[in-house]
């Protein structure tokens, strides 16, 4: 056909009259970012705020992100919410561990980015010294807008993610960082 005209240039590929086009890379990236599987890893208060994200008022299912799951198996964004004690980092490394690739990692709220307001011998500083964190969502609780806001940057990442990534040599490196191999 010679008359074919591009009409549109979207993120997702080439649209026309009448043709579509894009690449295996965005094909997957689209469908595995509407359909994130979350594992709520929940400590203390901000998973309440979790709680609340999943409600009909806020209702995650919008995005593709309702089913939650805990068996590690079966979810690919693990999200640690609340304080993570010393003595937990192990189960939180183990969780992580236990889930297959591709698999990412948001840290909500000040506890599980940074050990929020306690500063102290037995709280992790961060669950980023154990495993790496793709996303971060500051807050003491962060409110459900701005969980929200964080799948959508999970969801950004995914979709943007090449299928070669997790082959990479800077991928390995990064796994080798935190003892994984
Ligand atoms: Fe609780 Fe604030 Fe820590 Fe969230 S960040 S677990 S609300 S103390």
């Amino acid at each position: 056909q010679t008359d074919v005209k591009l009409v549109k240039e979207g993120p997702e590929g080439y649209m026309g009259e009448g043709f579509f086009s894009t690449n295996l890379d965005k094909v997957v990236g689209l469908a595995r970012k509407n359909s994130i599987w979350p594992l709520p890893f929940a400590t203390s208060c901000c998973g309440i705020e979790f709680m609340a994200t999943m409600a009909s008022h806020y209702d995650l299912a919008r995005f593709g992100s309702e089913r939650v799951g805990f068996s590690p198996r079966q979810c690919d964004l693990l999200m640690v919410m609340g304080t993570i004690a010393k003595k937990m980092a192990p189960v939180v490394k183990q969780v992580y561990l236990q889930m297959a690739e591709p698999r990412w990692v948001l840290a909500m709220g000040a506890c599980a980015s940074s050990g929020g307001i306690f500063d102290t011998y037995s709280v992790l500083q961060g669950i980023d010294q154990i495993i790496p964190v793709d996303v971060y969502v500051p807050g003491c609780p962060p409110r459900p807008e701005a969980v929200i806001d964080g799948i959508l940057k999970v969801q950004e990442l995914i979709g943007n993610e090449s299928l070669r990534r997790r082959n990479s040599d800077k991928y390995k490196q990064l796994m080798e960082s935190y003892g994984i191999q």
